[in-house]
């Protein structure tokens, strides 16, 4: 993160500063209001109940979205998923709403893209893939994997690219 990209960070419920960020055993990090504190004895929270729970921070690409042009972002989720998004999409706690370009690009994992491109077997449409490996195929949309039968089903037209 940048220097002028920090700022003082205050407490959502009572105005007052957020305390120092600690670290559970688990490796997450947390930053607990400073007017709050954890009582090991009570196991209760005595005073402001505030807790904010932090991201792994985020860095600039530099790549640009392509839906709205302005800077991706990599962002590292909780389970270790990586993702390219946009920098103007912001999450506002308070509403619980997402604001912004809604951009997503996962990384690492499969993603899968609609085509405008019907499949010539049956016609439906077709979805570009790009395997966790980087390899991209072209495949029929209505071909799913069935978790339960551990077999894929809908049409079987792959074609790699
Ligand atoms: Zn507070
Ligand atoms: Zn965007
Ligand atoms: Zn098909």
């Amino acid at each position: 993160m940048k220097d002028e990209e920090k700022k003082e960070e205050i407490c959502p419920q009572c105005g007052a500063p957020l305390g120092e960020i600690t670290s559970t055993p688990s490796g997450r990090q947390l930053q607990r209001c400073s007017k709050g504190s954890w009582n090991e004895e009570s196991r209760k929270v005595e005073g402001c109940p505030y807790v904010r729970w932090l991201a792994v921070p985020e860095q600039t690409l530099d790549e640009k979205c392509p839906k709205c042009q302005s800077p991706l972002v990599l962002k590292v989720t909780r389970f270790n998923k990586k993702m390219k998004k946009c920098s103007t999409n912001t999450w506002d706690p308070a509403t619980q709403t997402a604001s912004g370009c809604d951009y997503i690009e996962w990384i690492g994992g499969p993603t899968t893209e609609q085509l405008e491109e019907d499949c010539p077997k049956c016609s439906e449409k077709l979805v570009m893939m790009t395997t966790s490996a980087g390899k991209k195929l072209k495949k029929c949309s209505t071909n799913k994997w069935d978790r339960n039968s551990r077999m894929a089903v809908g049409c079987d037209f792959v074609e790699w690219q």
